[in-house]
């Protein structure tokens, strides 16, 4: 481990490697702003690829025909690299030369599709192919752009077979991690090793096969990663100048928090702030690597640190979460909602796979604010409708307000009717229409 110390992971998402401008950018910034000490580059599919490929795989699956889509990007990655050729005093031609064959290669999985286990395993097959795609680019960029060695690995995280929410296997991704760097710890030092962001992979039946870790995954990977290589830190580039006390496309006049902690942090994402898939934080508060977020087109400015720490008072954040459904359950016979009852309605809940975003008791009612999916409150009507009546209202939105203070709740409900409001010390939530 000794030659590991000082390693650093960043991570770039899709807009930060969204075409040859941006992925030059990333050059820049491992180039002027990298550590002197080894670096770890997880990467996320160009721009929206991983849509364009869920798309792609979908007609497949369905036996129709896929080739213009398929054809778009191609063609968007064909320009991406043929741009950053041009761009380069010297390049080599390889990734120009292979691109045509990835896709042939792609071209085949989605021709043998129907051969595979079932629609998700599928899934993780094709979709998969946006992650490694970006990272040959910016493997073969980074060569072209650095006078230092420039490694591409596949991916590292082990899961097992939960495919598109692969669960991480800890005990063999940290082997995996450790043996892929072992082999080049004599130079090690100085080097960049590229790797995808949001894959994993599992053994079935001796062969390997391709996972994915849920959409948005790749934060996830790279705190994966740091924590199996006791990463120094991880960085993670994005479009806005850190940890937002709002989102900015939603809510005028953000703030920046230049430090915070895990823990708040975590329940940000609990609540559903976007800015950092929920299962980030856990390993990296597990053995204390801070995490910044910084920007991608400021990368000199301070951005945000998360890590242990004390603050006294944080401004208030800003939380909506849409598409929200809130039911109201009534015991038929007008007895009280009792712990007998609660069980039941939880129960359904669960088997429905309806997450409670926030809940309330009254005395001959009960009700619960879930994100919503017809088919499965459909699901959990069916399962309590003898018992219970039930009332649902849909098109709704859940706000949250962390660490509130009177004008914070002014601002955000003034002019709206509420459905259902509710507060503990630190948080103001209610629900109203969209
Ligand atoms: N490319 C994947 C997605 O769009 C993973 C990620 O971006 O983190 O969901
Ligand atoms: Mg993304």
């Amino acid at each position: 481990m000794e030659e590991l110390q000082g390693l650093q992971v960043y991570k770039f998402g899709g807009a930060s490697v969204k075409d040859a401008a941006a992925i030059l950018n990333l050059c820049r910034i491992v180039r002027d702003f990298g550590p002197q000490g080894p670096l770890v580059v997880v990467v996320s599919a160009m721009g929206k690829t991983t849509n364009a490929l869920e798309e792609i795989y979908d007609l497949a699956y369905r036996g129709e025909d896929y080739s213009a889509q398929l054809g778009a990007v191609e063609a968007y990655h064909h320009r991406a690299a043929t741009e950053l050729h041009s761009y380069f005093a010297q390049p080599d031609d390889t990734m120009v030369t292979q691109l045509p064959n990835y896709f042939q290669e792609l071209h085949q999985t989605l021709q043998s599709i129907n051969s595979v286990g079932s629609y998700d395993e599928g899934y993780d097959q094709v979709v998969s192919f946006g992650e490694s795609l970006s990272a040959y680019l910016v493997t073969w960029a980074l060569g072209n752009a650095l006078p230092k060695q420039v490694l591409y690995n596949g991916a590292l995280v082990a899961t097992d077979t939960t495919w598109r929410e692969g669960r991480v296997d800890w005990v063999k991704t940290e082997e995996r991690t450790q043996e892929a760097l072992h082999g080049l710890l004599n130079d090690w030092r100085g080097r960049v090793m590229v790797t995808e962001g949001f894959v994993g992979q599992v053994q079935v039946d001796g062969f390997t096969s391709t996972t994915t870790l849920g959409r948005e995954g790749s934060d996830y990977t790279a705190a994966i990663l740091a924590y199996c290589l006791r990463a120094e830190r991880v960085t993670i580039w994005k479009d806005v100048a850190g940890l937002l006390n709002a989102d900015p496309k939603i809510f005028p006049d953000t703030v920046r928090y230049p430090e915070i902690s895990y823990r708040e942090t975590i329940e940000m994402a609990y609540y559903g702030a976007s800015v950092i898939h929920p299962k980030t934080l856990k390993p990296l508060a597990d053995r204390g690597i801070p995490l910044y977020v910084k920007s991608f087109l400021d990368p000199a400015a301070a951005g945000t640190v998360i890590h242990e720490c004390q603050h006294p008072a944080l401004a208030p954040a800003f939380i909506r979460k849409t598409d929200q459904c809130l039911l109201s359950f009534a015991s038929k016979d007008f007895s009280f909602i009792s712990e007998e009852n609660l069980a039941v309605i939880f129960s359904a809940l669960a088997q429905a796979k309806l997450k409670i975003n926030v809940m309330q008791n009254s005395a001959i009612s009960f009700s619960v604010c879930v994100d919503f999916s017809e088919r499965r409150v459909h699901q959990l009507l069916d399962l309590l409708r003898e018992q219970f009546t039930l009332h649902y209202n849909t098109g709704l939105m859940l706000f949250t307000i962390k660490n509130y203070d009177a004008a914070s709740i002014q601002q955000l409900t003034t002019g709206r009717a509420l459905l259902l409001e509710q507060r503990t010390r630190s948080t103001f939530q209610f629900v109203c229409k969209a």
